[in-house]
């Protein structure tokens, strides 16, 4: 399907096809009033739907359709009031890079100058050196081995650091922002308040990661780097209201187990935001502050949606009714409405993939697989397929699951 087809109907936040909003109901409470049950689920064929620039400001925010649409803007509504959980927050390089529990240099396998390259040889480790991993998966290093099998290597089980990055920080930032956003009163969560976020949420993450400040040669380059941070923040709102969102969860870390005995490994991940209807009915938000890929390259994103779909599935035994990505870098917002069949899919693909790992762990056989992300790669300049060398793969055990951990967030 074309990722730019007309959506039929949309969640809250008022997403546009083709310029029309689709939106939801306002209610005097705050929270939307329409039930989730009565979404007209936009993708009958299950593909993705693509919405794109769609201001809040002045949109039809009645459910009715929006003109020209011929279509029902219907939300998700009356959403459930629930404890957040927070724990920190995950964010995409661009293009989509994931940024998610990267090497931090504590692997005592890791020899030498930590950071990328490490020695002129690119000969880091000490290969006699077990690693032990635990195991399990994220929807992040999953995508790592299935773009290059060295990146997830060199991630993963080497631990190599990796410089800072500007944009995936300011993903951080942002996400952090949005996060706490939520912490204020429903009325009360406008772009002003956002904005005045951003400072403070900086100097937490400073605090926390006193290198970052390497990534600003000046105080102008910082202020434009919160510059940029805050036009994606602004982005948001005119992507959603979210004076009408309850979520029920947000940055939150889920976990499950699947597989069977000594293949048992641990699914996990962290949600940036689930919104649960009155029925029950689930929503996984995700907010990229990229620009949204073309069509043809939406298969990655939509892979890890799809993981936290088929871990809540497992969770919670419901199915999420719709999985929905922000790309604030670009003003849209994708959508898809999985099925138990695509999540068994995603199931027995994760699956494969893990065996994958294994098998490669087994034979110390982490092969690089030049693409064009090659140029986001930490690990470049030390990359075989790029004029670089690394020593011999460490020997890799993998620590069991424990039985009796079925697993829960
Ligand atoms: S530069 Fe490319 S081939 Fe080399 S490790 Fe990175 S992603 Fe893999």
């Amino acid at each position: 399907m074309d990722g730019t087809v007309a959506a039929s109907g949309a969640l809250d936040g008022g997403a546009a096809v083709d310029g029309v909003v689709l939106a939801a109901e306002p209610a005097d409470s705050g929270v939307d009033t329409a039930d989730v049950s009565a979404m007209d689920v936009a993708a009958s064929d299950a593909d993705a739907v693509r919405v794109a620039e769609s201001p809040v400001a002045g949109s039809d925010l009645n459910g009715s359709p929006a003109a020209g649409s011929g279509a029902a803007g219907l939300d998700i509504a009356e959403l459930e009031v629930a404890a957040s959980i927070s724990t920190g927050s995950i964010d995409a390089l661009p293009d989509g890079v994931a940024l998610e529990e990267p090497g931090t240099g504590s692997n005592p396998a890791v020899i030498g100058e930590p950071g990328y390259g490490g020695t002129e040889s690119g000969a880091l480790f000490d290969v006699d050196m077990p690693v032990r991993l635990p195991s399990a998966i994220s929807p992040s290093r999953a995508g790592d081995f299935m773009q290059c099998p060295l990146l997830f290597r060199l991630r993963v089980v080497d631990k190599v650091p990796e410089p800072p990055n500007a944009a995936a920080t300011r993903g951080t930032l942002v996400h952090a922002v949005l996060d706490r956003l939520f912490d204020l009163p429903a009325g009360g969560r406008t772009p002003d308040e956002a904005a005045a976020l951003l400072q403070p949420e900086w100097d937490r993450l400073l605090a926390k990661t006193p290198g970052l400040a390497e990534l600003f040669a000046t105080p102008e380059d910082l202020a434009e780097w919160l510059a940029s941070a805050k036009s994606l923040v602004g982005m948001y709102f005119t992507l959603e209201d979210p004076n009408r969102l309850e979520p029920a969860e947000r940055e939150w870390f889920v976990r499950t187990v699947v597989g069977d005995g000594d293949d048992r490994f641990v699914l996990h991940g962290v949600v940036d935001r689930l919104d649960v209807a009155p029925n029950g009915l689930l929503r996984v938000v995700d907010y990229k502050t990229g620009k949204a890929p073309p069509a043809a390259y939406e298969a990655k994103n939509l892979f890890q949606m799809k993981f936290y779909a088929l871990v809540l599935w497992k969770l919670r035994g419901v199915v999420p009714k719709r999985l929905q990505l922000i790309f604030l870098g670009s003003g849209e917002v994708l959508t898809y409405d999985p099925d138990e069949r695509d999540l068994r899919g995603v199931e027995r693909k994760i699956t494969a993939v893990w065996a994958a790992i294994r098998a490669a762990a087994q034979r110390r056989e982490w092969p690089p697989s030049p693409s064009r992300l090659c140029d986001w790669c930490s690990f470049k300049d030390g990359c075989p397929a790029h004029g670089g060398e690394v020593a011999p793969a460490p020997i890799v055990e993998f620590t069991p699951v424990p039985s009796g951990n079925a697993g829960a967030s």
